[in-house]
């Protein structure tokens, strides 16, 4: 509604303001009424009139101002608050900032075979919880729980909401009202308000914090077991390292103290990886089969971090163990729905076939992908988004580490390479690529790097050949 346009009559007091009814009858709001309906469209055009009326009574001590106020504007206006309003607020985003497990950016990206079979389960009927063979009322565990097993040579297992629910159910089954022995060196913050000794006490369990910092020994252990301590737990160090004079105990030793004072060892792997993953080039993260068999009673892990499935938490270990946590009230509230459990089955039976893995599970796939891969696309794409960005930035090709990402080995990088973008000029440069930054974030679809050393990285790994043309198309939209 501007002040100047010389056609539309211009108002200067809320009496000539038209009727809401009016305006929804005109001839104007047709469309809008065909594609949003007559509730929203009349909400839209009343806050439209009220922010009008609002402006003009504002001008009762500037006499002589006036605004444009015609049915056409009103139905603009009106039109610019419902596509906003009916404007899904999550998108499709490009993740360019060379964190693979971007937990702000929703982590895995899941399985062609995991998307087919979420889509099934959200359209029609199926046995969550219901046994085919005898008819009868069956328990959605099962869905996956044998391939689970399988995968990581546990008893028995159970899958909740996350991984932080994991361990919330598991200390809340064995540990209320008793003491839970961890090393100082573990008491994990995740990011976003995950802490282990806030979720110790949620449980009811009391902390018992040994060793320092940097170095807990054996001892320290066995001398914090008293008549009151329900468990001894070790909490994988998934966002940071502690590097240096440094001494912690094994999964191996810790269990066997536990085990000689016939307590059970609780392991929070946090990431957890069913694999090996020396074996495709990546740097090595104790497996969840290894930590199972270093005599871990109850191991956690997330599904949507290294195993690159869906978000959920998945509990293995002893069966009797696994029986108590499964019958705790809280299980029932922190359970897995439907989508859930059709995403991680067939996510889960990728890994039956090692050989097809990296090609399939789409995670695994994206950490693998060669610096020589994304070199060739930067390549394609720098002239592209040279032009774009025209003269007054310089786009470069570059060579650049990726992350694996959600505190999954946080100090490994894997080579990879992009696009780096700077101001041209040294002048306002800070400003400039904040400017920058947001315009890519502007895009149709966003394109969200990282600002570094004075200039914005695009990372190309998670950027694979189809998405790149998507990608490339949008370019324009920059100038
Ligand atoms: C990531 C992580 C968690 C939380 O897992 P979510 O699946 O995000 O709930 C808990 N503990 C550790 C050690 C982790 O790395």
């Amino acid at each position: 509604m501007s002040n100047t346009a010389a056609t539309a009559p211009e108002i200067s007091h809320p009496s000539q303001l038209p009727a809401v009814d009016k305006v929804l009858l005109a001839i104007e709001m047709q469309m809008l009424r065909e594609s949003y309906g007559l509730d929203a469209c009349t909400k839209a055009v009343r806050d439209v009139l009220t922010g009008l009326r609002q402006q003009l009574l504002g001008f009762a001590d500037q006499p002589g101002q006036t605004l444009q106020a015609d049915i056409g504007s009103i139905v603009q206006a009106a039109q610019r608050q419902l596509q906003a309003r009916f404007a899904p607020r999550l998108q499709p985003v490009f993740n360019l900032t060379g964190t693979v497990l971007h937990t702000n950016l929703g982590r895995a990206l899941l399985p062609q075979a995991a998307i087919d079979a979420v889509v099934q389960a959200m359209s029609s009927p199926a046995n969550l919880e219901y046994d085919l063979e005898d008819g009868s009322r069956g328990d959605r565990d099962d869905l996956v729980e044998s391939l689970i097993c399988e995968l990581t040579g546990a008893e028995a297992a159970t899958v909740v909401n996350n991984n932080a629910a994991a361990v919330l159910l598991v200390l809340s089954t064995m540990a209320t009202g008793k003491e839970v022995v961890v090393s100082r060196g573990e008491l994990v913050e995740i990011g976003g308000a995950f802490r282990i000794p806030d979720v110790m006490t949620r449980a009811g369990a009391r902390l018992v914090e040994i060793g320092t910092t940097n170095r807990t020994h054996e001892k320290d252990y066995a001398e914090a077991i008293g008549e009151n301590t329900a468990a001894l737990m070790k909490v994988h160090c998934s966002n940071y390292a502690i590097t240096g004079f440094t001494k912690a105990v094994s999964d191996a030793d810790v269990a066997r103290i536990a085990h000689d004072s016939n307590l059970p060892m609780i392991v929070d792997l946090g990431s957890g990886t069913l694999i090996d993953m020396r074996d495709w080039g990546l740097p090595y993260e104790v497996t969840v089969r290894e930590t199972v068999e270093s005599g871990a009673d109850i191991v956690t892990f997330s599904g949507d971090k290294l195993l690159g499935g869906p978000q959920a938490g998945i509990i293995v270990g002893r069966k009797e163990l696994i029986a108590r946590i499964k019958k705790n009230p809280l299980k029932r509230a922190l359970r897995v729905g439907k989508i859930t459990l059709a995403a991680l089955e067939p996510t889960l039976r990728l890994y039956l076939n090692p050989e097809k893995l990296a090609q399939e599970l789409t995670t695994l796939r994206l950490f693998t992908r060669k610096a020589s891969d994304m070199q060739t696309q930067a390549e394609q794409l720098q002239p592209l988004l040279q032009q774009a960005l025209g003269q007054d930035y310089v786009v470069e090709t570059a060579a650049m580490n990726s992350q694996i990402g959600s505190g999954a080995l946080p100090v490994e990088n894997l080579p990879s390479f992009g696009l780096r973008i700077y101001p041209a000029s040294g002048k306002q440069a800070g400003r400039q690529l904040t400017r920058l930054e947001a315009r890519f974030r502007g895009l149709p679809r966003p394109v969200i790097g990282r600002l570094h050393d004075d200039a914005l990285w695009l990372d190309l790994r998670c950027l694979e050949n189809p998405a790149q043309a998507l990608f490339a198309a949008q370019l324009s939209r920059l100038a």
